[in-house]
């Protein structure tokens, strides 16, 4: 198992335990994305709709 497995294991365990809770995993359950270095951007998230929470298939 090499290290990218490694995090790829933990990031998908991060996201099924976020799920379990209704916390939308791509966007850690804040409803937006931040991106930018010098100026801040915020798209909402499309995955969750901006809510932050997300219901478990
Ligand atoms: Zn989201």
């Amino acid at each position: 198992m090499g290290f990218f497995d490694f995090l790829n294991r933990r990031n998908e365990k991060r996201r099924s335990e976020m799920l379990q809770n209704g916390i939308c995993p791509d966007c850690a359950g804040r409803g937006f994305y931040e991106y930018g270095f010098e100026f801040f951007h915020t798209v909402d998230c499309p995955q969750c709709g901006g809510t932050g929470e997300l219901s478990p298939d």
